[in-house]
């Protein structure tokens, strides 16, 4: 049996006094949903600030980014090791955001992938495809060609300590969900495919679903045979949205 984990990606949003209302708003509920993982991805600006406000709770923290490199000339990065330094527990990582506005291919992805495990945080690796490709009916292949680049460079057995998280480009930030079969025939199609090259990785590995989350969609979604929980993005940034996907995570 899979935990349910609801994760949420405040992207480049907060301030500090919002993040200090949204954690002691969200911990309560994050308490008492203890079949659910709750956890959240602040920028990493502020990820001491949430270290603190999450050290006598239970939510858990991960960095958006990070980079392949560890220390050195890389001005404007954040290295895993930082980021495990200050307590974190995941990264995303290939988040479309990503591989949009910074190039992130598939290949600066897997790169990125092997950082984040080799420095004991677990990667959340955000595949998807766009409308175009739904559209064309392409939407196995690229989801196939995305865990494909991961697994060539970190080998299938590096997914049993990671996460998926499916987030159709169409659906993210556009309030346009996908509806609860469009998404669990992904996300079933990733698991048989995942299956074929090792059925401990298919059973453990958790899949998320993410493109507009919101309380009301949650629970339909999270009913889904493979749909293990959401990564949130909007939603997460209103207390009521967040506490409300939790539940329906239970
Ligand atoms: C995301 O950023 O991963 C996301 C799913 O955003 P939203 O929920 O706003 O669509």
């Amino acid at each position: 049996m899979r935990t349910p984990l609801v994760m949420g990606n405040w992207k480049l949003n907060g301030t500090k006094a919002s993040v200090k209302s949204l954690i002691e708003g969200l911990e309560a509920a994050a308490d008492a949903a203890t079949n659910v993982e709750v956890a959240v991805c602040p920028p990493a600006i502020f990820m001491e600030q949430v270290a603190n406000l999450t050290a006598n709770n239970s939510i858990k923290f991960g960095a958006q980014d990070v980079s392949t490199h560890i220390d050195g000339a890389y001005t404007g990065e954040t290295s895993p090791v930082m980021v495990k330094e200050f307590g974190a527990t995941y990264s995303l990582v290939g988040h479309s955001e990503r591989r949009q506005y910074h190039n992130e291919t598939n290949e600066v992805v897997a790169a990125k992938f092997v950082a984040i495990q080799a420095h004991g945080l677990v990667p959340v690796l955000c595949i998807g495809e766009t409308l175009e490709e739904r559209e064309s009916n392409v939407t196995s292949q690229v989801v196939e060609t995305q865990l494909k680049a991961v697994i060539d460079v970190a080998g299938i057995n590096a997914f049993e300590n990671c996460v998926i998280a499916y987030e159709p480009i169409w659906a993210i930030g556009t309030g346009k969900v996908a509806t609860s079969a469009q998404a669990q025939e992904v996300h079933a199609h990733i698991r048989n495919w995942l299956k074929a090259q090792s059925e401990v990785v298919a059973e453990k590995v958790q899949i998320l679903y993410g493109g507009s989350v919101k309380a009301a969609s949650a629970k339909e979604l999270f009913a889904q045979a493979d749909i293990d929980g959401g990564l949130v993005g909007g939603a997460a940034l209103i207390i009521t949205e967040f506490v409300g996907i939790i539940e329906g995570a239970k």
